[in-house]
């Protein structure tokens, strides 16, 4: 078997494996409790993707399971919990932060080369901090700040796109606005935003991850950089679910 070298152990392996940008467990959500399943969504419109879901080839087994360690974890601890409850309010200790980094790290591994050189080689180098406090080889992840967002869900399914965005839809790139630099991940209702630079944003409130603490309660953001970053996502995504409604339509007709 051909080798490669592990993009986070940095270890030749010969066990390279498919691994997801966004926990697969999100697709499921969003899937299972879409209005028809016949329909499907446009859960992703900017993250390059195969087969409905953002996979990559960069991990070892040995790593991917540290990353499935975290997932699972915020899965059974914060995502069920919160899209069957709403409840907002949840004590946690470093594995919430262990996640967010871990999630962060693999969308900017995605995303890198969309970037130019000199700022991938800049963002290289923050890859390998949080890959070192990934592998337990640093006691932090640097000095960048690592955020949290609940996204209100509506009582039953929301009936217009915005809300249908922040609620449902699956997301993610680098952001690189103004002298601004952070990485996002979308995960439908809840949101991982990294701050790169500055390392930590004016206006959010509530949102900050620490090693351990307590989520309570929603987050306020008052960042104008970010909050026109994301009405230009929610604003590609309802383009490009016109664009797929459309296909839809044609084809639902065709088979009439
Ligand atoms: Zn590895």
């Amino acid at each position: 078997m051909k080798t490669f070298r592990c993009k986070l152990c940095k270890l030749k392996c010969n066990d390279k494996i498919d691994s997801h940008i966004i926990p697969r467990y999100i697709y499921k959500w969003v899937k299972d409790t879409a209005i028809s399943p016949y329909l499907r969504e446009a859960v992703n419109p900017n993250v390059r993707k195969q087969d409905g879901e953002t996979k990559n080839q960069f991990l070892c087994r040995s790593c991917e399971k540290i990353f499935n360690d975290y997932e699972t974890k915020f899965a059974n601890k914060i995502f069920y919990p919160y899209v069957s409850s709403n409840n907002v309010d949840y004590e946690y200790e470093e594995w919430l932060l262990k996640f967010a980094v871990s999630q962060s790290w693999r969308m900017l591994a995605l995303e890198i080369d969309t970037v130019n050189d000199q700022l991938a080689a800049k963002l290289n180098k923050i890859l390998d901090i949080w890959s070192d406090y990934i592998l337990e080889k640093r006691e932090n992840s640097g000095l960048h700040s690592h955020h949290l967002l609940f996204f209100k869900r509506t009582p039953d399914l929301p009936t217009n796109k915005e809300d249908y965005f922040c609620e449902r839809a699956i997301d993610g790139s680098i952001g690189n606005r103004k002298s601004k630099i952070w990485i996002y991940s979308k995960l439908a209702p809840v949101a991982v935003v990294s701050h790169v630079k500055p390392l930590k944003f004016n206006g959010w409130r509530n949102s900050l991850i620490h090693k351990k603490g307590r989520l309570q309660g929603f987050q306020l953001v008052t960042d104008n950089v970010f909050n026109e970053f994301f009405i230009d996502r929610i604003n590609f995504y309802i383009n490009s679910h016109k664009k797929i409604t459309e296909k839809q339509n044609k084809k639902i007709s065709q088979a009439f």
